[in-house]
């Protein structure tokens, strides 16, 4: 069978699973008729509840603390990395260390604090040395981020890194080829960009990321009256 097919049938079955473990037994039949009842709309508070002190994969062996993620449950942007590092293990929230600052400052270049965005990773538990997620480590977590979407439901998601854009986008596409447009997944826009840790070791990219975050925040604010982003300089 189809790789592709796989993964769905896959992830499809892992969903089911979840939905059956929450007490959601049936399935409706009929279209539904308003947005409000066209999905199962769970809160971040009973995603986290559901992940409890998760188990899933072999992550959380090594694991110090699970890292859910925060920020504005009503945010309109999303920003999902790879997994937690060492400071995020130690204090239990995203993007802390040295990667983060940097996130902070990027975010700031366009108008926004942390506060006003939702940040997250692919994995909740940090790998041992930093490595990249694993496909069963990201398996296991990805019916947990696709609840953290839906209970957001962002106007744009910024995929920062090629695991998180690629494990949002299945495809094994590069980085390079990604980043600097928008994609698209269940309605939502996702714009990858270079992860902040690649830009602490290769600062020459940083424009690059100041480009796709002018594109962000154009996305963002498309529909509104609203700031244009500052010039070069902020940067
Ligand atoms: N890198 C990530 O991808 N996520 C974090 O939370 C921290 C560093």
């Amino acid at each position: 069978m189809d790789q592709k097919v796989q993964e769905i049938i896959a992830d499809l079955k892992a969903y089911l699973e979840y939905l059956k473990e929450m007490g959601i037994t049936d399935l409706p039949a009929a279209e539904p008729k308003s947005e409000e009842v066209s999905r199962f709309i769970f809160n971040l508070e009973e995603v986290r509840k559901e992940l409890g002190d998760c188990r899933r994969c072999k992550l959380h062996r090594t694991r110090r603390t699970l890292v859910f993620g925060e920020g504005n449950e009503k945010a309109r942007l999303m920003i999902i990395g790879e997994g937690p590092g060492y400071d995020e293990d130690v204090q239990g929230r995203p993007f802390v260390g040295k990667a983060g600052q940097l996130l902070t400052k990027i975010l700031q270049s366009i108008h926004l604090q942390r506060e006003e965005v939702y940040i997250t990773n692919i994995v909740k538990c940090r790998p041992p040395q930093n490595r990249n997620p694993e496909p069963d480590e990201i398996h296991a977590c990805h019916p947990f981020l696709l609840k953290q979407i839906e209970a957001i439901h962002p106007k744009i998601i910024c995929a920062l890194g090629a695991s998180s854009a690629q494990t949002l986008l299945k495809t094994e596409a590069k980085i390079t080829a990604l980043r600097g447009r928008c994609h698209e997944i269940a309605g939502i826009k996702v714009f990858p960009t270079y992860h902040p840790a690649y830009l602490l070791r290769n600062p020459e990219r940083k424009r690059e990321v100041w480009e796709d975050m002018k594109q962000i925040f154009r996305l963002i604010f498309e529909d509104d009256d609203a700031p244009q982003p500052a010039g070069d300089s902020r940067r």
